[in-house]
């Protein structure tokens, strides 16, 4: 397709080609829809040409992505970290999938920092760090998985994927949409569904996987949370949601169980800016998200050690909670040009 670059093509292709001992996938930590459908989808095309491929998380991911092809297959390196080390020593390309930053690795990072062999990254963020021996990155895609899928189209590799590759590189480009929600400002994510459509995907079914498959105590969560844990601020067309350690505790937290919850005040009339803290042991994780042009990779960079893209983006801060609400709260002022433009360029 023409959207990437011919030489960056060949240079993926023969990287792996010119690997002759294995290949290794790594998604970011805390691994999303797109990160291990991007990952999974590749694992499965490498397969399916022969090579040698494993693939290795650096954290655990949500349960409702756990029917996905290839998952008994990944290597966790928080639980097994010397089997993920030895997973790298022994494959000369890695391959980095869906991050633009080595601190998005998390505690695996100086196993990567370390590496011997080939690297590679494939990611649609903004500003990619300068880190792997070829970088493909392009911020017109919706999703890693899109873009890898349009990488392989022009290569040899095309004819390996199958329907459960298919079904993976769905997976992502659906998830990092929100369901064709936003993200889909280019039309080539239309024409990549439908080709994955064509190699017989069931997107009721894969739909269905991962969002009809929640417990009752994260729908009773997600309750609790919208009439006890957020507030809006009409006069910044903005909400703050948050879920204690206490919270997860009383609804048997489990990861993943607060994926969506984000989303949820941005359709309250009038609000284009919403965030949720999430309290950890050891630090507030915080996600943004926003509703046309206000940029909230800006907020999370600045006050959050963060990023990501301007309509979706995470941090963390090493602070408590009341603290974090404290510090969104004050930074409404800052940005409230900047919101109302969006307000104003969305009705
Ligand atoms: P989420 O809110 O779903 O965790 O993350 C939304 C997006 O923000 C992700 O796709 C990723 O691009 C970005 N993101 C999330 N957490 C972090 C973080 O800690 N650091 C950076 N740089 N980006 C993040
Ligand atoms: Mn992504």
């Amino acid at each position: 397709m023409e959207r990437i670059d011919i030489e960056i093509i060949k240079k993926f292709e023969d990287l792996v080609k010119n690997s002759s001992k294995s290949i290794v996938l790594v998604p970011h930590t805390n691994p999303d829809g797109d990160a291990m459908g991007s990952v999974l989808g590749l694992w499965r095309v490498l397969q399916n040409a022969g090579c040698k491929v494993k693939v290795v998380s650096p954290t655990k991911y949500p349960e409702f992505y756990h029917w996905m092809d290839g998952h008994d297959e990944v290597i966790n390196f928080s639980h097994h970290p010397k089997q993920s080390a030895r997973a790298l020593e022994e494959s000369d390309l890695l391959i980095l999938m869906d991050f633009n930053q080595l601190s998005r690795l998390g505690d695996m990072k100086p196993l990567v920092e370390s590496y011997a062999g080939k690297t590679m990254l494939v990611d649609h963020h903004p500003y990619p760090g300068n880190f792997t021996d070829l970088t493909i990155s392009d911020i017109t895609f919706s999703s890693t998985a899109e873009l890898i899928f349009t990488v392989l189209q022009s290569t040899g590799f095309a004819k390996y994927v199958d329907r459960n590759a298919a079904t993976s590189f769905f997976t992502g480009i659906m998830t990092d949409t929100g369901s064709f929600d936003f993200s889909v400002s280019n039309p080539n994510t239309f024409e990549v569904v439908a080709q994955l459509t064509r190699m017989g995907i069931d997107q009721q079914d894969i739909h269905s996987k991962v969002y009809d498959n929640y417990s009752a105590d994260r729908m009773k969560l997600m309750g609790f949370c919208l009439s006890n844990r957020m507030t809006v601020y009409p006069e910044y067309h903005a909400a703050c949601m948050y879920i204690t350690l206490d919270d997860q505790k009383a609804f048997n937290f489990k990861t993943g169980d607060n994926e969506g919850f984000v989303n949820l005040p941005l359709s309250i009339k009038g609000v284009v800016f919403s965030v949720l803290f999430t309290e950890k042991s050891k630090y507030i994780k915080a996600s943004f998200r926003s509703k046309g042009e206000f940029a909230v990779n800006v907020v999370s960079e600045k006050y959050f050690n963060g990023g990501g893209h301007r309509n979706a983006a995470g941090g963390e801060l090493y602070a408590s909670l009341s603290e974090a609400v404290a510090q969104f709260e004050k930074l409404l002022p800052e940005f409230e040009d900047r919101i109302k433009q969006s307000v104003n360029s969305k009705s």
